[in-house]
């Protein structure tokens, strides 16, 4: 509480690096995973998190945590497995570890994910070896993930600067400036930087909830984007059908275990669940996708009947293809988000080169895996229900963004008439 009334007299920008840091860490103990008392809370972190980690964990603590426990991972030990480890290691993964995890969210264990790895890490490594590599661990991960697609248990994303990914964001900047840069950046779009963030959230979820609210009372049965103008890529003609009994969500929510947490931070979308197989039309991401160390540039997509049946990129094209063939719900549908272009994350005119802001800084859509928290009674269902409903399954689970200030979006009824949702990137 002391360091509360020493933020709220004194403005943001002038508070010390690491009273800002200790917002940010008191925002995720708070409104991200909204941690109780006498619950463990499992961290993943860049190793250069570490401070921010440090600060995480005693506010975890100071909330009653019962035990914080912190998996480091390390860029350079992970590039050091692609120059020196055996060619069979990139078919393995470490089950054990995975299985901890999943074991520790069915003890009621909170996830605290701090993303800030290297973008590009892998950029310059073979492709092949990569998405083997991810296949391992995408299968690896299962159970654990099933446990958050679920929403078993209140879990959070927040993020942390770290060098390597500001120089990726600020190319122009010294390595110093683009650090403190994307500090700042991740402040200002995580909303810290009121006199009362913890109120600012409430505030802002509340906004998030009353625009879900309304979008679950239209029961849509298809969304239609449409660029105008000279959209780049070729532009966007895409009809995404809606799954039956499919349910927006955005902003803060109860978990199965009966807390109320906020998964993302930042977060400004309201999303739903596709249908899998009424997906119609081509598509043009609006921004490059960072998909786990590779840049996929100027993606291009044509959907029949929910598939992918064409796909292309300038750059980062192996990948793309490698990943829709994942399995066989990876070339399709199992998220459509709509984020106006006037969030705080689009204004800042920052291409993050991370999903979790960039999936915010524009309306998009995801491929692979649903989230059975978007269907009405979804959390309990069985994977077949789920199916026959229209939701999709996969291994992967990857947004990438198709809004923009050029993106219009019609809602679709079931008796074919139709009301504008969106225009030039902005809710009607
Ligand atoms: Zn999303
Ligand atoms: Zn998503």
């Amino acid at each position: 509480m002391s360091q509360a009334s020493f933020a709220a007299s004194t403005p943001f920008t002038l508070l010390p690096f690491e009273k800002k840091l200790d917002r940010l860490a008191e925002v995720a103990v708070r409104v991200g995973v909204g941690l109780q008392p006498d619950q463990e809370l499992v961290i993943t972190a860049p190793i250069e998190a570490q401070l921010l980690v440090r600060h995480i964990t005693e506010h975890a603590y100071k909330a009653g945590a019962r035990l914080v426990t912190t998996f480091y991972a390390d860029d350079a030990a992970s590039l050091a497995r692609y120059q020196y480890a055996p060619d069979s290691s990139f078919d393995y993964a470490p089950t054990w570890y995975y299985d901890a995890l999943a074991a520790a969210y069915r003890s009621n264990a909170a996830r605290m994910g701090i993303t800030g790895a290297d973008p590009a890490l892998l950029a310059g490594q073979d492709p092949a070896r990569v998405s083997r590599a991810n296949a391992a661990a995408s299968r690896a991960y299962k159970p654990a993930m099933e446990l958050i697609t679920r929403f078993a248990i209140n879990w959070t994303i927040v993020a942390a600067a770290t060098p390597a990914w500001a120089s990726l964001v600020f190319p122009e900047a010294s390595s110093e400036r683009a650090l403190a840069n994307l500090w700042d950046a991740i402040f200002r779009t995580s909303r810290i930087t009121g006199e009362d963030p913890v109120e600012d959230w409430r505030q802002h979820n509340a906004n998030i909830s009353r625009r879900v609210d309304l979008l679950n009372s239209k029961r849509y049965h298809s969304l239609h984007f449409f660029t105008s103008g000279n959209a780049p890529n070729g532009g966007t003609d895409l009809t995404v059908g809606l799954a039956d009994q499919h349910l927006w969500c955005g902003g803060g929510a109860t978990a199965a275990n009966g807390v109320y947490c906020n998964a993302n931070i930042p977060t400004e979308e309201c999303f739903t669940t596709p249908h899998r197989e009424r997906v119609n039309g081509h598509v043009a991401a609006s921004k490059p996708l960072s998909h786990q160390g590779t840049l996929i540039e100027d993606i291009r997509c044509t959907f029949e009947n929910g598939r992918i049946v064409d796909a292309t990129a300038t750059a980062g094209q192996d990948a793309l293809r490698k990943l829709i063939s994942t399995d066989e719900g990876a070339c399709r549908l199992g998220e459509v988000a709509l984020v106006p272009h006037n969030s705080p994350i689009a204004q800042s005119g920052i291409l993050f080169w991370n999903t979790l802001f960039d999936e915010n800084a524009a309306s998009h859509i995801a491929l692979g895996q649903a989230y059975s928290t978007c269907l009405v009674g979804g959390e309990s269902m069985p994977q077949e229900q789920l199916a026959s409903l229209g939701a999709n399954h996969s291994l992967i689970h990857v947004d990438w963004m198709i809004g923009g200030p050029a993106m219009n979006v019609d809602g679709l009824f079931a008796d074919g008439s139709s009301e504008p949702l969106m225009r030039d990137g902005d809710w009607v």
